[in-house]
């Protein structure tokens, strides 16, 4: 399992201080609910990217002694299965959806990709942020709801909406087909 958690610093500053930073040990599972079992399990290194440059950030691991849980936790500026930063996945959108005047040169597949699973969480973003109190009617037309989100996405910060979203639906708001996981796991309908 992963838990994506704030961070203050930039990128740099999180892989050079990572020994020194606090990173707060979940109070209980989130699976078995056990309390005092979850257990610091030392870290791991994963790549994260963007356009520009190619990094290695370490992850805080625990374990959770109850239920034999693994959770990682993940600094909010990266996407859980996801390689480049949660900075470029946005851009890329805006560049998609808000036609974006950019420098990037972000290959036509990475963008049919990302256009893709985005437009496959609209239902999930839509529900995220009426459950969030912004209760204003959302466009019906697929091209214009889409372009609504994306702008929505950096409000307060794309950082924010993420983690929000991730601890509100277990998923990132990029994560595949999260209809069908929905449906299979919860075996309920969701709205349509
Ligand atoms: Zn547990």
């Amino acid at each position: 399992m992963q838990i994506l958690i704030t961070v203050k610093e930039t990128i740099t500053q999180y892989i050079t201080r990572f020994q020194a930073l606090e990173i707060v040990r979940p109070e209980k599972c989130p699976v078995c609910g056990a309390v005092h079992s979850i257990h610091r399990h030392g870290s791991y290194w994963r790549n994260i990217l963007n356009e520009q440059w190619e990094k290695r950030i370490p992850v805080a691991r625990f374990y959770c002694k109850t239920c034999k849980l693994t959770i990682s936790m993940l600094p909010s500026f990266a996407l859980p299965y996801f390689q480049y930063s949660l900075e470029f996945i946005v851009t890329a959108l805006q560049q998609i959806f808000l036609a974006k005047a950019t420098t990037s040169r972000i290959c036509s597949a990475l963008l049919r990709f990302y256009r893709r699973r985005f437009h496959g969480n609209l239902l999930f973003l839509e529900m995220f942020f009426r459950d969030q109190g912004w209760p204003e009617v959302t466009p019906q037309d697929v091209k214009e709801k889409a372009t609504k989100m994306v702008c929505m996405l950096t409000v307060p910060t794309a950082e924010t909406l993420s983690q929000r979203f991730h601890q509100h639906y277990k998923h990132t708001f990029m994560a595949h087909s999260l209809y069908h996981r929905f449906y299979l796991s919860v075996n309920q309908c969701v709205p349509t």
